[in-house]
This record gives C-alpha cells, structure tokens and sequence, in this order.
C-alpha cells in the first residue's frame, strides 16, 4: 500500500526528519486559506499516488494566497498519469540550493535492507539506476544493528554533503531507517532531500510504501489507505482477500497459486495470447471467493474468455468446480469458459463442470490453447 507524500512526510517528522510547514486541501480556497496561515511563498502539490508530479506539472510555486488559490484550482483539475487529483499539500517554499536522494529499500537477494543516495536527486531514481547506476551509493544494513552511525557518516562523505551538515543528515538518515522498519515498509525514500540556500536540511518529498502482508500489525497505518485512489475491481478484490493485477489482454485468468499464475499468464503467452489478468485466489478457496474472482474477472470489458488453472491441493477440485457453478448462476455471461483442474478431487471437479457445459482440459497447454482459440 502506497501512501501519498503528506502521510509518508507526517511519519518522517515523527521520526525527526525536518519538513516544510504544511497542509493538505481538497478544494482551492482551503489551499488560500492554508497559503494566508504560511504567510510566505508556498508550493502547490497534487498528491496523487504516483511519481514524476513535478514534471506532469503537479508541483507550482505560488508567491500570494490569490496565486495559491488559482494554482490549487489548476491543480486540482488535472489528472496526472491517468490519476485524477483530489488532493493538494500546501506547503511553505523552500530555496534550493542542491538536491539528493536517499531511499531505503529491501535487498532481496542480500536478505538486507539497504540504504541507497545520490546527488542526481530530484528526478526520477528509476532513471539513474538505468543509465548511471554508478552514481547511486548504497549501504547495506545489517537487521542486528541496524543503520551505524559510521555506515550513515560515510554517505555524507560520499555525497560530498558540507562538514556542518553532516550531523543533521545522519539523524536523518536514522530517523529515515527507524521509520521503515517500524512501519514494516517496503520502501521509504526522500526525493530530494533540499540543501537549502540557508544550509539546512530538509524533506522536500517523501514516499513510503507499506507492507500489504505486514499491514495487519498496523491498524493506525491501514487507516490511512486512500480508497479514493483504488480502482472498483482493486477494491473488490483486497474485501475478498485475492491478489489481483489487471492487465490489458483479453483472457482472463483465474489460479490458485501465485506462481501457478504466473506460469499460466506464460503458457497464454507462448500460445499467442494475452492475458487479461493476474488473479490468485489463494489456498482453500471456497465457493464465495472463487464467484468473487470470477465478479472480478468478468467486469473488465475487454475479456473474452476466461481461463481457471487449478491445482487441487489445500483446494478441493469439487470445491472450486462448485463455486465455479454457483457463481456463473448468478453472473450470466457469454464469455466462454475454460477450465483445467488438476490433483486433489480433480476428477469430481471436471464431471460438475463438464455437466455445467463447460469446455475443460487434462493439461494446462490444451487449456492455453483453447482460451487463445476461444477469444479470437
Ligand atoms: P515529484 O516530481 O512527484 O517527485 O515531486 P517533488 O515533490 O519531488 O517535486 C518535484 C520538484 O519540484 C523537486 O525536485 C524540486 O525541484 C521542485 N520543488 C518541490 N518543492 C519545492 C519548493 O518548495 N521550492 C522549490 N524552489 N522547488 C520545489
Ligand atoms: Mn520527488
């Protein structure tokens, strides 16, 4: 779950990272009113759930209240990457002298956390790592002992940040580490951390994202999901507990299992089609989960058959057959049907929906290949 940039900052000043004075609008004269309190130039932010704001001209500056309230208003028009805006942060100005970088992620592959600056700070991180990962300085933070003061002194050498500052960035960079692991995120990132002509440090954005398997820990955090920014399917798949991706194919998928998912959405693939989703129902599914899904599946309107890969283990193959049934009773649709089920009760599974006249398949290729023939 990503949280917009006033959430992830309200966390980061909790931890001691200094942020701009500020406050969130959803309409245009709030954003005035919030600009007259500043009483100083102030910046006009969209917060929208996705990155690159600045360069889609979701951030302005705005030298009065009058200014402030006609950039909102601008603003809050807009929609940025296919995201309407519907809130802005105001926030009071800052001159900046130089921008940084600093994001903690998780290293997979070490089983570590890891520290990452860099000076090309502002843009779009994605884009250093791609053209000049060598300007990305990382550190590797060992869970035990979490960031060392050396480790977060070494980054301010490396980063070339002024002798005076030094102190300051690594109680930054503490309080950046502390608030990643306590909210059990998967990434929290200042981009950029402002030089400020007045040689102070200071969060000019911020970006955490938590967790989702974690989030049961944090009810306070859960609270501040923006459902606003959830698509309808988004929403109706995180009640019903299924991991869901829509994609912009025309078969839908459905399979117990993410990694069977993803060997499904290859075998659709490598027979010439594309897959309309990712779509794990998840062990044990029932009947109720399983008509979810299929709810799911069938309200995007581009698909035009649907593919059920299914591995009886934890799940029963009768079960997920009678789901399947139940839930087409009440769906009524044309879109074809193409089911493959495998192992526990497999059998019994592929008599209730063959009788439910539904084209089935003994191996995963035939299922592949007639949901290709099937949504041509
Ligand atoms: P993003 O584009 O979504 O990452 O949004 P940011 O909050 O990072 O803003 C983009 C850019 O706008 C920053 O890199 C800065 O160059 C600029 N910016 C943001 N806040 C201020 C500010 O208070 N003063 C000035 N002068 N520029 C700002
Ligand atoms: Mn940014």
């Amino acid at each position: 779950m990503k949280l917009h940039e006033y959430q992830s900052k309200a966390i980061f000043a909790k931890y001691g990272i200094p942020i701009p004075k500020g406050s969130v609008a959803e309409n245009a004269p709030d954003a005035r009113q919030i600009a007259a309190q500043i009483g100083k130039k102030v910046v006009i932010k969209a917060q929208v759930l996705v990155g690159g704001r600045g360069k889609a001209g979701g951030v302005k500056l705005a030298s009065s209240p009058n200014e402030a309230e006609e950039v909102a208003e601008q603003i809050l028009a807009m929609t940025i990457k296919g995201l309407p805006v519907r809130k802005v942060l105001v926030d009071e100005a800052i001159n900046i002298a130089r921008e940084i970088y600093l994001g903690i992620v998780v290293d997979r592959a070490a089983r570590r956390a890891t520290m990452m600056a860099a000076s090309a700070g502002g843009g779009e991180i994605e884009e250093v790592a791609r053209t000049t990962p060598e300007k990305i300085i990382r550190v590797s933070i060992d869970p035990a002992f979490g960031l060392q003061e050396f480790q977060a002194r070494e980054l301010a050498f490396e980063m070339g940040i002024d002798k005076a500052l030094v102190r300051d960035f690594t109680a930054i960079a503490t309080g950046l580490y502390r608030a990643f692991v306590d909210t059990d995120a998967s990434l929290a990132e200042i981009n950029p951390l402002v030089v400020t002509s007045e040689k102070q440090l200071i969060a000019a954005d911020g970006k955490i994202v938590l967790d989702d398997n974690a989030l049961y820990r944090h009810t306070d955090l859960e609270q501040l999901r923006d459902i606003d920014e959830e698509t309808l399917s988004e929403k109706q798949a995180r009640k019903a507990g299924l991991s869901y991706v829509k994609l912009d194919g025309n078969i839908g998928c459905m399979v117990n299992g993410a990694g069977l998912a993803m060997a499904t959405m290859d075998v659709i693939k490598f027979y010439g089609g594309e897959p309309a989703n990712f779509l794990d129902i998840g062990g044990g599914a029932k009947a109720d989960k399983v008509k979810a899904a299929l709810d799911i599946i069938l309200s995007d309107s581009n698909v035009r058959a649907v593919l059920f890969n299914i591995f009886g283990g934890i799940t029963r193959g009768d079960e997920v057959a009678r789901g399947i049934v139940d839930g087409l009773k009440e769906i009524k649709t044309q879109v074809p049907m193409i089911v493959r089920i495998v192992g526990t009760n497999a059998e019994e599974g592929r008599r209730i929906l063959a009788d439910a006249q539904m084209i089935t398949a003994e191996t995963l290729e035939e299922g592949a290949q007639k949901a290709v023939a099937a949504a041509k």
